[in-house]
């Protein structure tokens, strides 16, 4: 045996092991795993959008039809209490009140929770971020068709990001504790600093199961930054399984993406990046 495979042995080994001490794991994103991306539509009855959707996410953001918008959508954030949580396939921070809301269409979705994938789920023409923050809205009227809209926002590595270090003594205190939480008192969701002068919009589902549809996608184009620490911390945090927690790309099939570009009046168009 080589000490490749020999390495690769014993990893598996400890892998099984670990399997079989930590089975409550719903799902995972080991790629070949029983539980993995592909088997995940698989695993229970109400997740087979997973397997069987057409308009699942994440995608690759490339051939966007631009359409040009004379406001900016309305995102009216406030602060209010929060609570962290390792899921452990992610660390999310969620809001116990009202934190806010976004108008699309005139439609209000409110802030529930925000949440971290590393590395980025969405690609922009094939490339791939050290992270992704999720900020997952919800209509508060039943009756309507699309009630969730989440909006996505795009880090590569530089320096620290500043909401997320906030965090960062919470985090530690969380390492490898599934469904443990800790009080965070106010935070306030602007602090994310998640304004973009354009952003690509397309309609999706969630990454993680059910893999619902419906869900109306904002991608910023603005990509933040976030230091090499920040993102150990998170992958330290989640378990083994969700170190890289980023569902493979789903096929696009024949969906409208948009590139929403804000035009001030005096005509001038304004490019983030
Ligand atoms: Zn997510």
């Amino acid at each position: 045996m080589t000490s490749q495979s020999k390495c690769a042995y014993i990893l598996a080994s400890i892998l099984a092991l670990l399997f079989l001490f930590e089975d409550d794991r719903e799902f995972d994103y080991i790629k070949g795993s029983p539980k993995g991306p592909e088997k995940w539509g698989e695993l229970k009855p109400e997740w087979a959008a997973c397997k069987n959707g057409t308009m699942q996410s994440p995608i690759d953001l490339s051939n966007a039809r631009v359409k040009i918008i004379s406001q900016p959508e309305i995102r009216n954030y406030k602060p209010s209490n929060a609570t962290l949580k390792n899921r452990g396939y992610d660390i999310s921070v969620s809001w116990n009140d009202y934190a806010g809301s976004i108008f699309i269409n005139d439609m209000e979705y409110r802030l529930q929770q925000v949440h971290w994938h590393t590395p980025s789920e969405h690609t922009i023409n094939g490339k791939r971020y050290d992270m992704e923050l999720h900020m997952v809205h919800q209509s508060p009227d039943l009756t309507v068709q699309n009630r969730i809209a989440v909006i996505g926002v795009l880090y590569q590595i530089g320096r620290r990001d500043e909401f997320l270090s906030k965090f960062k003594k919470s985090i530690s205190s969380l390492i490898g504790k599934k469904g443990e939480e800790r009080e965070l008192g106010i935070i306030d969701p602007n602090d994310i600093q998640a304004e973009s002068q354009s952003y690509y919009r397309y309609m999706g589902s969630l990454t993680t199961p059910p893999c619902t549809e419906g869900v109306i996608w904002t991608v910023n184009t603005k990509v933040k930054s976030v230091s090499r620490d920040q993102i150990k911390l998170l992958k330290k945090a989640v378990l083994y399984y969700a170190k890289e927690n980023a569902r493979p790309l789903q096929p696009r099939n024949d969906r409208d993406i948009y590139l929403y570009y804000l035009r001030y009046i005096n005509e001038l168009l304004i490019i983030d990046q």
